[in-house]
C-alpha cells in the first residue's frame, strides 16, 4: 500500500479520522502540548504524508509545544528534527511517512511514551477501551481478538471498515478483508480521498 496524495490542514485534524496510532499521538499532544522524540517522529512524518509543508509542520509543533515550552526552547531543543525530516539539515535525506512495519518494529513504548501500534503494543482491555469510543463494544472486542491473534493490519483493517461503514467507496477498497500496512493509506481510505 502506498499513501495517496492528499492535502490536510493542521485546522482539519480535529475533524478527519485517524487510525489509531496517530490518533492515540495526536491527541496525547493535544492533552500534554507535548510527545516524546520517537512519538514526535512518527506522527510528524504521518502528517508530513498528509501533505504538510516544512513551513506547516513547524507552525504545528511549534504552536502546540509552546502553549507551555518557551519559543527559545523550542528552537532549541524540537526544531532541527522537524528540518531534519524534510533534508534541510545533517543527512539531506527526505524522509518518508513510516510504513507499519517500521512502527511495529520499533521499540515499545515505555510509560510516557505513546509511539508504537496499538494492536501490538498495547495490552488487551486497553485496545478494548479505547476502540470503543469509536466502535460497539462487540467490535472492540473482536477487533482486539484479532490483535491478540498477531494479526495487526488485519485488526487495524477492522477499525477502517468500521468508521467506512455506508461509505460509497466502502466496497470499492474493502470487497475483500484489508490488511493494513501504512497508517497514510488507512488515512487517505477512511477519509475519502482516493481518486
Ligand atoms: Fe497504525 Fe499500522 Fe498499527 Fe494501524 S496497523 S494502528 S496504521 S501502525
Amino acid at each position: 500500500q502506498q499513501p495517496l496524495k492528499r492535502r490536510t490542514t493542521a485546522k482539519e485534524l480535529d475533524e478527519v479520522q485517524m487510525p489509531l496510532c496517530m490518533k492515540s499521538l495526536y491527541d496525547h499532544l493535544k492533552r500534554d502540548k507535548h510527545l516524546k522524540y520517537d512519538g514526535r517522529n512518527q506522527l510528524r512524518l504521518f502528517l508530513k504524508g498528509l501533505g504538510f509543508t516544512f513551513d506547516e509542520n513547524y507552525a504545528f509543533w511549534k504552536t502546540t509545544f509552546c502553549a507551555i515550552t518557551p519559543a527559545i526552547v523550542f528552537e532549541k531543543k524540537y526544531a532541527y528534527n522537524i528540518r531534519h525530516n524534510y533534508g534541510l539539515v545533517g543527512s539531506r535525506k527526505d524522509y518518508a511517512p513510516m510504513n507499519c512495519s517500521a512502527i511495529q518494529n520499533r521499540s515499545a513504548p515505555r510509560p510516557g511514551q505513546y509511539h508504537g501500534c496499538p494492536y501490538k503494543h498495547w495490552e488487551h482491555q486497553q485496545l478494548i477501551v479505547q476502540l470503543q469510543k469509536h466502535v460497539g463494544v462487540d467490535l472492540a472486542t473482536a477487533i482486539a481478538n484479532t490483535a491478540k491473534e498477531s494479526l495487526y493490519g488485519v485488526a487495524c483493517g477492522m477499525h477502517l471498515e468500521a468508521v467506512m461503514k455506508g461509505s460509497q467507496t466502502k466496497k470499492m477498497c474493502l470487497v475483500n478483508k484489508v490488511t493494513i500496512s501504512h497508517p497514510n493509506f488507512w488515512f487517505d481510505y477512511a477519509n475519502q480521498v482516493h481518486n
